[in-house]
């Protein structure tokens, strides 16, 4: 059975109504059946951006399920009366990812991150999910233009590819690159290869509970306070599309 999807846009992009659960499922399904499948997870400054680079958005248009990752999509949804259930984070979706992988020893491909994080990723990964077969890695600093690369990648036939290029190299590598691959997930995972290598901190459970992930991440990382102008930018676009819709009721 085909299940459709529910579909919620913010700001010219449509979000998936779902939980991380119900996504998993569907990833699963796919892989089952050997689809190709685009994923994007979202988050105030990814939907800043598409807003401002056509190409962008285009890349992000193409994907089949873009997820609300981050506390502010989930708020904006609400506002404009097309609430979505949770948060479906990328680091969230790989964890689950992994744990599927591990499960049906399905082949996963790593690209992304600096080779130092990329082999202390690997190795956790390795430690903890003993089934999966790591079929192939690429550190996120290569040249796009090498063909090598590319097949390299194609040949290992992996059921997912985590590519955590950061956005929006992420979403603009998988949109170039997919249409080569007969099968496999692909999804832009942003920093959690960090996470993962243990290079860089998730915020405490207090802090996210609160939905003060954002905040920890600024507070621990200063240079991102430049890009966290898309939020109060995002927030105050919400807030005008809001106005168009209540002013046509
Ligand atoms: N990165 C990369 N290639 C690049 C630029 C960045 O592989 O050309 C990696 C970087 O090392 C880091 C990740 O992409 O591991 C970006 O993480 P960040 O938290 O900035 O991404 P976000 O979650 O904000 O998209």
């Amino acid at each position: 059975m085909t299940k459709t999807k529910k579909l919620i846009k913010i700001l010219g992009v449509s979000f998936i109504d779902t939980t991380l659960q119900q996504l998993v499922e569907r990833l699963h399904d796919s892989i089952i059946h050997n689809k190709k499948r685009f994923v994007v997870t979202a988050n105030p400054e990814i939907v800043m951006n598409a807003n401002k680079d056509e190409e962008y958005m285009k890349d992000i248009q193409k994907a089949d399920y873009v997820t609300a990752d981050g506390i502010g999509i989930v708020k904006a949804a609400q506002l404009l009366k097309t609430p979505l259930p949770e948060r479906v984070s990328g680091y969230e979706i790989m964890l689950e990812l992994l744990k599927l992988a591990n499960q049906n020893s399905y082949k996963v491909y790593f690209i992304g991150a600096t080779e130092d994080t990329l082999h202390k990723t690997i190795q956790n990964v390795e430690r903890d999910y003993e089934n999966l077969e790591i079929v192939g890695s690429q550190n996120g600093f290569f040249d796009w233009s090498d063909d090598q690369i590319t097949q390299k990648i194609i040949k290992a036939e992996p059921h997912i590819v985590f590519v955590a290029l950061g956005a929006p190299l992420q979403e603009k590598w998988i949109s170039k690159h997919i249409h080569l691959f007969d099968k496999g997930i692909f999804i832009g995972i942003g920093g959690s290869f960090d996470v993962i290598a243990g290079t860089v901190k998730r915020a405490p459970v207090l802090w996210q509970k609160a939905n003060l992930e954002w905040l920890y991440r600024i507070i621990k990382q200063p240079v991102r306070i430049k890009r966290s102008i898309a939020i109060p930018q995002f927030i105050l676009q919400v807030f005008k599309e809001k106005l168009k819709g209540t002013s046509k009721e």
